[in-house]
């Protein structure tokens, strides 16, 4: 483990531009809400020598909708979006009411979720079904990464030291959505698993699908052959049991304090299914998909 560093700089940006200058200087490091970074320092898992706060710049606040779809600032706490209601992002924002407990989500940010880039990460298999897309800046410029593609393993993602996550992109909702984990507590735990789903009816017919999966493999991950699974049908009990087989081939659980692989692999079967019924349901009190 790296040594912590005794001392280190504190800088409060106040435009993206100045983020970025900050951002590109050697040991500079992001600071969120810290509720995964001040441990992690105190872990001597990360000594940086810069912080940077980037929680007063106002394009990284707040959650902004347009015909094209949805923009949520990177520091955008959880609790701000756990208050919401909008039935576009519901599978995140179910992810963003579950995180820690309400002292925590009033410090911890979206943003700070998907760079931490846990398996566990409570509104990462979210992020998933609603095919997200993380906005990330640089003095290099600036690029745009499908979520789907993000994450490299646990802890890591695609991002360099010197980049920023600005916004996270929705394209406009489609269907209804849904996020459960299994947890021993109801409050103040890891997710054990983690399931999201979103589904898009047009009639009575399934016509768009995802299916992600937590806290069960090395990152989360969506399973495209579930959602091949479900688009066609009518979503009713027998296409779910189909779309499970899929889910449970992709799940590579591992057996650690919280939970055995055996027992994981059980509580995705059961999860799965009452999170895709939670999304049918979701789904048919929404307008019809076009
Ligand atoms: C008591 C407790 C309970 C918790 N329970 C849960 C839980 O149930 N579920 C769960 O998913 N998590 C949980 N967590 C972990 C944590 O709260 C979340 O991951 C949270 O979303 C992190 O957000 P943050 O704003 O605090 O990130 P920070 O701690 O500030 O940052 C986390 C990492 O992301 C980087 N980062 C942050 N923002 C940016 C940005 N905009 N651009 C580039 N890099 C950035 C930081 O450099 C750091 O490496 C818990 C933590 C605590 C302390």
């Amino acid at each position: 483990m790296a040594a912590v560093a005794a001392e280190f700089e504190y800088r409060r940006p106040g435009t993206v531009a100045a983020l970025i200058a900050d951002m590109a200087e050697p040991g500079a490091c992001a600071l969120a809400g810290g509720t995964d970074l001040v441990p992690l320092r105190a872990a001597g898992a990360l000594a940086p020598s810069v912080l940077v706060d980037v929680k007063h710049i106002a394009e990284l606040r707040g959650v902004h909708a347009n015909n094209d779809g949805i923009r949520i600032g990177a520091a955008t706490t959880l609790a701000d979006l756990g208050a919401r209601v909008d039935p576009a992002l519901d599978a995140v924002l179910d992810g963003a009411r579950v995180v820690g407990g309400a002292q925590t989500r009033e410090r911890a940010t979206l943003g700070g979720n998907l760079c931490r880039s846990s398996p566990a990460g409570d509104t990462l298999c979210g992020l998933l079904v609603l095919d997200a897309v993380a906005e990330l800046h640089s003095a290099r410029g600036t690029r745009e990464v499908a979520v789907r593609d993000f994450f490299t393993g646990p802890g890591r993602n695609v991002m360099t030291p010197d980049e920023i996550l600005v916004s996270v992109l929705f394209p406009a909702g489609r269907g209804g959505s849904a996020y459960r984990r299994f947890t021993y507590r109801r409050w103040m735990d890891l997710a054990v698993v983690g399931v999201a789903a979103r589904l898009a009816f047009s009639e009575d017919t399934c016509v768009d699908a995802a299916v992600a999966i937590g806290a069960v493999a090395p990152t989360p991950l969506l399973v495209p052959d579930a959602a091949s699974a479900l688009v066609g049908t009518a979503c009713d009990d027998a296409a779910i049991a189909r779309a499970l087989e899929p889910v449970l081939a992709t799940a590579a659980p591992i057996d650690d304090v919280r939970g055995t692989r055996a027992h994981r692999l059980r509580v995705l079967r059961s999860l799965t299914s009452d999170v895709l019924r939670l999304a049918r349901a979701r789904a048919r009190s929404r307008p019809p998909a076009h």
